[in-house]
């Protein structure tokens, strides 16, 4: 369904959410303390970790793309990998977590009714943002913002930021998970740094598989 603000019930609009923005940083490779706690092999599906935000849709989550960017993507290409993120979790449990509804001119970041996922400027250090709008336990509104200070790609291209990847763990957060910063939760895609070039985030282990599945039941 479409929202039409002039529709929106004077009771949702009372409900004055609050806003939490979940930030995903970049890896500080010469900042961290410790990196040698990184186990050296993918080991994501032997690993159960994962943590739960206060707060979830109660709903299924219809998102609108703004496919606009300065990168020569073609709109139906970024939609493809979004919506593939998207997918990545919904075929993990029988609830419909997520719903597609088309593409936007909207943008991410402002409270409108519209879960929209759009790239916009944000500060060096951070690669996406998520805004999660909610009362009490339940999330009224969520956007993704991807960061135009960095390079992304569609295909995982060194030095860029891999779209798929990215937005497979911000939906994460959609989806309730919060991030893990632990080096041993690195190979999770609820770790909550990532890398230029990195792929491995687009498929789930076993602790994102079982958050998802304490949110919205297997
Ligand atoms: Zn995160």
């Amino acid at each position: 369904m479409v929202f039409s603000l002039a529709a929106t019930p004077i009771s949702l609009l009372s409900l004055q959410p609050r806003l939490i923005v979940l930030e995903w940083v970049i890896e500080r490779v010469n900042g961290r303390a410790i990196s040698n706690a990184i186990p050296s092999k993918d080991d994501s599906m032997s690993n159960s970790d994962y943590k739960l935000l206060p707060f979830r849709w109660k709903v299924t989550a219809s998102f609108w793309i703004n496919p606009s960017n300065s990168y020569g993507f073609r709109s139906d290409s970024v939609v493809s990998v979004i919506v593939e993120a998207a997918g990545t979790w919904d075929k993990e449990t029988s609830f419909e977590v997520f719903k597609y509804m088309g593409v936007t001119s909207r943008k991410a970041g402002r409270y409108d009714r519209f879960n929209v996922i759009s790239w916009g400027s944000y500060r060096a250090g951070v690669i996406a943002v998520t805004y999660i709008w909610y009362t009490g336990d339940t999330i009224i509104e969520t956007d993704t913002l991807l960061n135009t200070f960095y390079k992304w790609s569609l295909n995982g291209e060194p030095g860029r930021m891999d779209v798929q990847n990215i937005m497979t763990h911000e939906f994460g957060h959609w989806c309730g998970l919060d991030d893990l910063y632990d080096d041993k939760d690195y190979w999770l895609t609820m770790y909550g740094y990532a890398s230029l070039g990195e792929i491995y985030k687009r498929s789930l282990g076993l602790g994102d598989i079982l958050g998802l599945r304490a949110v919205y039941g297997g």
